[in-house]
């Protein structure tokens, strides 16, 4: 916008003001009915929501360019704004319009940002909304501080500099923030990763990240003196972040938040690291195309409940090291298939999203029909703690977070009436003799008929119009209707107010006496209603913790609930823990392929078993495409993550030594937006790998090697299996299209060949996905090919090839310590003839003795 010559009007001069504080924000400019978007604002938003930019009037002596958005709708635009990674900054009007001198009061309530949402309508009912504050801290250590709104708990961890993407993708961040003023080299890194990391940053003020400042917020927030009962003091880089992370917070909520009710500090060795290309890989959350089914947790994630859904993906995503808790909910299993777990699902669903909900209460941003929903849940919360009561001491503590707060009962009972209406605004929200003032009004405001009909009565007399009638509505208020033909006899005290098509509508000095005091009433009435609302939301505050716990219990019951219907219904088994490192896995499945053969009727699943111990830590895995290797090898990882997040398992049996991390070094996705190839890729996500795996890691290598020519390739893949297996010590499975690989078994003895069987019949294949000891015999590529449908000239012709190819290699085959690393000379024991060659002394001898030394040395060559 260029600078105005004339001045603004009022109403965009204030806009303009506004404007000026939230210069990287959307303005969401309250008019009426509507929220107006203007200038750039209105031309980023018209593309971003294919809204009609238009042009009205003039200000500063230019047109205002503008785009609006219906208020009634407005959750759907911000919902599409959001994903986009917008922020928007909703300013209301908060004045009274009849009172205005000048535009009406506006103010920004509330700035609606990626990672600050608490909205179910904005957000979905299953996906979490977290902002992440990164604080740069030391050369060697940053700060992040971290939280979901709508759950309250303010997560602190510190990390190097180095580990900050993993860190960061843990989170699960949609948005971040960090200072104005951050070292250059944090600002390379940033731009490392915003392809992988939050889609919204926003810049804060660099006093805001303030070590002090964030011990002092947190302990205000906590309203405690120490934060030692959370082991989260002294942590200073961590306490900068939280610092920016709860003043940002505020800055959106338009307030602090209230209910933060505790802090989680994150250690590096706590959980089992599950970077994020394991994340990826697994298609644990996502599918590789990026679609939210089928994956484990589509597949897990049959809760009744937004709440439960949401825990069910944290345990899923944050399995612990220490497996206490893992262990209880195996117990917590066990307990409900023996209890009746279905009647407790039956009580679960419909009930409504405590967790949120209480949030929203203490962000005084719950709405009438979110409040009526907590009340039909509370109501229904007596059966079913009594039930989970009587499921014994496993559930004791769960038992005693569910029972219903019975004073926001009865206070909800006796405010709220029965439907209300969607918004406060419009009254109709507050129960009948919940307040006798409001009572009053509402009588005065809506019981005008008797006034009606009298004055009806009376004017036909005073004027001989028999069918005069006196009437309200709401666009015209209140009036006296004569038809057409009865105007004569119009009394002059009657003053007219609209004229139809065959009648005339008259006021008279009473009916605009009656009219202004009923209409005040109304509107007495509504400001009424808000100032009780208001007054509710503040009587419900002092319970918000007690909901936050009830919200997180129901939350767990769901999911705890939604795992025992799956080992039910999939026939999974409870795993067990032992100290002794292993991978003992019966009859194992992939329960996401499974399904999905069931679901197409595609034929069963072939179980399999997995052996890993102290003898043997490495499968070198080996057989036809499509004969099931990455399958096999995903669903030990799955089966693995699955028994550490607290679950039961697709698999006979599982017996699981201490695991540390799941790394996966899997396919290859071209990175051309950061200019990776394909094959840096996969050296980079393996060097990562060799770098941080360590004896208690389970490493799925699927193909490692393959973007790069034949002999490279091989050389990698025999390098980097002979790193894990003697330097790691990880459980590994290491799939290979390399046959030489196969004689790395000979000369590692920590390592075994298996393959995935398949028999040849004629030119076909027939796969039969049973993992079998030994290599594969040959790899079915053109088979494969076949299958796929290739032209019959081509697999003749690659036939050929193969023959002769397979021929040259019979003559040179590569010898069975290909994989063993070279042995220097100095430490090779001399053999007898380097002894007896080194004890000459040639200078010494005579031409005779020369003669016998050289028959001598002959004679022990022939010897070997
Ligand atoms: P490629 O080397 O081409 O990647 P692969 O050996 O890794 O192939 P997978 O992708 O694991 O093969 O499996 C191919 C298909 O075979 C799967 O999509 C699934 O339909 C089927 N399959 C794999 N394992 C099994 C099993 N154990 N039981 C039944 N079907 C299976």
């Amino acid at each position: 916008m260029t600078t105005p010559t004339t001045p603004h009007t009022p109403v965009m001069a204030q806009y303009l003001r506004v404007k000026a504080e939230f210069p990287q924000t959307l303005v969401f400019y309250r008019m009426g009915d509507f929220y107006e978007l203007f200038y750039e604002d209105a031309e980023r938003a018209a593309s971003l929501l294919g809204i009609a930019l238009t042009q009205r009037g003039q200000s500063g002596g230019q047109p205002v360019v503008m785009a609006g958005v219906p208020a009634h709708a407005v959750d759907t635009y911000l919902s599409r704004l959001v994903k986009h990674g917008e922020s928007v900054a909703i300013c209301e009007q908060i004045g009274e319009p009849a009172s205005a001198k000048g535009p009406i009061e506006r103010k920004v309530v509330r700035v609606v940002t990626p990672g600050t949402l608490t909205e179910g309508e904005l957000l979905g009912e299953k996906s979490e909304s977290v902002v992440l504050a990164l604080h740069a801290g030391t050369r060697h250590q940053c700060g992040l501080a971290w939280m979901s709104i709508a759950q309250g708990l303010v997560h602190l961890a510190e990390c190097a500099p180095d580990e900050l993407e993993s860190w960061v993708s843990r989170t699960g961040a949609s948005e971040w923030i960090v200072s104005d003023k951050l070292p250059t080299v944090f600002e390379e890194r940033l731009r490392a990763f915003t392809q992988t990391g939050p889609r919204a940053l926003a810049r804060r003020p660099h006093w805001q990240f303030d070590t002090a400042l964030g011990s002092q917020a947190l302990l205000r927030h906590l309203q405690v003196a120490s934060l030692s009962p959370w082991q989260a003091e002294g942590l200073d880089p961590a306490h900068a972040a939280a610092s920016a992370l709860l003043a940002y917070a505020a800055h959106t909520q338009g307030r602090e938040l209230p209910h933060i009710h505790g802090i989680h500090v994150h250690r590096a060795d706590e959980a089992i690291d599950l970077p994020a290309t394991t994340v990826r890989n697994l298609e644990l959350v996502r599918t590789l195309r990026g679609e939210d089914s089928p994956t484990l947790l589509s597949l897990l994630d049959t809760c009744m409940t937004g709440m439960g859904s949401r825990a069910l993906q944290r345990w899923l995503l944050h399995p612990q090291r220490d497996r206490t808790q893992a262990r209880e909910r195996h117990e917590a299993i066990a307990t409900l298939r023996g209890g009746d777990w279905k009647s407790l699902r039956d009580r679960l669903k419909g009930c409504c999203d405590v967790e949120r909900i209480a949030a929203r209460i203490a962000l005084r941003q719950a709405r009438p029909r979110e409040l009526v929903a907590l009340r039909w849940t509370l109501q229904r919360l007596g059966p079913l703690s009594a039930t989970v009561l009587e499921l014994g001491t496993v559930f004791s503590p769960l038992a005693t977070d569910l029972q219903p707060p019975q004073d926001c009962c009865v206070l909800l009972e006796r405010a709220l009436c029965e439907e209300p209406a969607a918004a406060v605004r419009d009254g109709g929200v507050i129960a009948v003799g919940h307040d006798a003032e409001l009572d009053e009004l509402r009588a005065m405001g809506t019981g005008y008929d008797r006034f009606l009909l009298d004055m009806e009565a009376r004017e036909r007399q005073r004027t001989g119009i028999a069918n005069l009638r006196v009437q309200y509505n709401k666009v015209h208020g209140f009036f006296i209707e004569v038809s057409q033909g009865q105007l004569d006899k119009v009394p002059t005290d009657y003053q007219r107010r609209q004229t139809l098509k065959n009648a005339e509508r008259f006021v008279t000095p009473e009916l605009k006496a009656f009219e202004d005091k009923a209409l005040s009433a109304q509107e007495r009435a509504l400001a009424r209603e808000r100032w009780l609302y208001e007054r509710l939301l503040d009587e419900l505050g002092t319970s918000v913790l007690t909901l936050v716990r009830l919200g997180q219990a129901l939350a767990s019951l769901d999911a705890l609930c939604a795992l025992t219907e799956r080992s039910v219904t999939l026939d999974w088994r409870r795993p067990e823990f032992v100290a002794t490192p292993c991978i003992e896995i019966d009859a194992g499945r992939h329960p996401v392929v499974q399904a999905r053969l069931a679901e197409r009727n595609a034929g069963s699943f072939i179980a399999n078993d997995t052996r890993l111990g102290s003898k043997h830590r490495m499968l070198i895995l080996t057989g036809p495409n499509m004969g099931g290797k990455s399958t096999y090898m995903r669903q030990v990882a799955l089966i693995v993550l699955l028994a550490s997040m607290g679950s039961f398992v697709p698999a006979h049996s599982c017996r699981l030594g201490p695991i540390d991390a799941i790394h996966t070094r899997i396919g290859a996705a071209d990175d051309l937006a950061n200019a990776q190839s394909t094959f840096l890729l996969e050296m980079l996500e393996a060097a990562q790998i060799l770098h941080t795996a360590t004896s208690q890691s389970l490493v799925l290598m699927d193909e490692i090697g393959r973007g790069t020519s034949t002999y490279d390739g091989l050389a990698l893949a025999g390098a980097i299996a002979t790193h894990l297996h003697d330097k790691v010590g990880a459980f590994t499975l290491f799939a290979t299209h390399y046959f030489e690989l196969t004689e790395f078994a000979a000369t590692h003895h920590h390592a075994i060949n298996v393959h995935v069987s398949a028999v040849e019949s004629g030119h076909d294949i027939v796969f039969l996905h049973e993992i079998q000891p030994g290599p594969a015999s040959k790899s079915y590529g053109v088979q494969v090919a076949r299958l796929a449908g290739m032209p019959t000239v081509v697999l003749n012709q690659a036939r050929r090839t193969l023959a002769t190819l397979e021929s040259l290699a019979q003559r040179d085959r590569p010898q069975a310590d290909l994989f063993t690393p070279a042995v220097e000379p100095e430490c090779t024991e001399p053999s007898p003839i380097e002894r007896w060659v080194e004890a000459l002394r040639p200078d010494e001898l005579s031409a005779r003795e020369a003669l016998e030394a050289l028959y001598a040395l002959k004679k022990l060559a022939s010897r070997g």
